[in-house]
């Protein structure tokens, strides 16, 4: 399996396998040695260019190789999307791709019971992903803390700008560990991602597809 060159091991390369991921994507041989480095990533690709596995395998390979069996679950890691369709398949992904690995995945949507989520994450959650206004909500009411979050990816951030998200999404990444490792995918790179970009990232590798 291709991917095996790239840093991955373990049960993630039979988790590919089983889906059938034998030769990383260009956005996949791109990205995945810089995060693994802990390099942040800002990545301007497509949806359909194989940008959802460049981000959560090197996330998911750090989290099953930090896991130990006393740690809480504490939301390592924070996927941002601009909508409950893109946020589910999100989820969909990465539970491929973690099975037979013990990782927790939670989703923080709007338009879905609020009680729920909540109780969701209080049984502990290593990956959640989440819309940018119900998590701002929950965030604000205390239901949710980010504190130990280190890593957060913004998956097609001009969209989440288009949508009115960008206060939320400030919001919320301040509320996330100082030391976080974060990545930024975007289909277009307008002036205002360029500025979330700067205020978020630092020294971020670029990549193209
Ligand atoms: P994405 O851009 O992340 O939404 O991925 C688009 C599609 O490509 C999804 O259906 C993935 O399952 C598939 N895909 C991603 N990476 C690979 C790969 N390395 N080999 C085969 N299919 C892939």
């Amino acid at each position: 399996n291709g991917f095996a060159e790239l840093g991955i091991s373990g049960m993630l390369l039979k988790a590919l396998d089983a889906v059938g991921m034998t030769e990383p994507k260009p956005i996949q041989a791109q990205t995945i040695p810089h995060a693994f480095e802990g390099r942040d990533i800002l990545g301007l690709a497509q949806t359909g260019s194989g940008k959802t596995a460049a981000f959560a395998l090197p996330i998911l390979s750090k989290i099953v190789a930090e896991q130990s069996r006393n740690k809480p679950r504490t939301a390592k890691a924070l996927i941002l999307a601009p909508t409950r369709e893109l946020a589910v398949q999100i989820e969909t992904v990465i539970k491929d791709l973690a099975k037979g690995s013990r990782i927790f995945t939670a989703l923080v949507l709007g338009g879905v019971n609020r009680g729920s989520q909540v109780r969701r994450m209080a049984q502990g959650v290593d990956i959640l992903i989440a819309t940018p206004g119900r998590l701002a909500d929950l965030m604000q009411e205390g239901a949710i803390s980010l504190a130990e979050t280190r890593y957060l990816v913004l998956d097609e951030a001009d969209r989440m700008l288009d949508m009115g998200f960008i206060h939320e999404v400030r919001r919320i990444a301040k509320a996330t560990h100082p030391k976080r490792q974060t990545c930024l995918f975007s289909a277009t790179m307008p002036a205002e991602i360029e500025e979330l970009t700067n205020s978020l990232l630092k020294n971020p590798v670029r990549v193209e597809v």
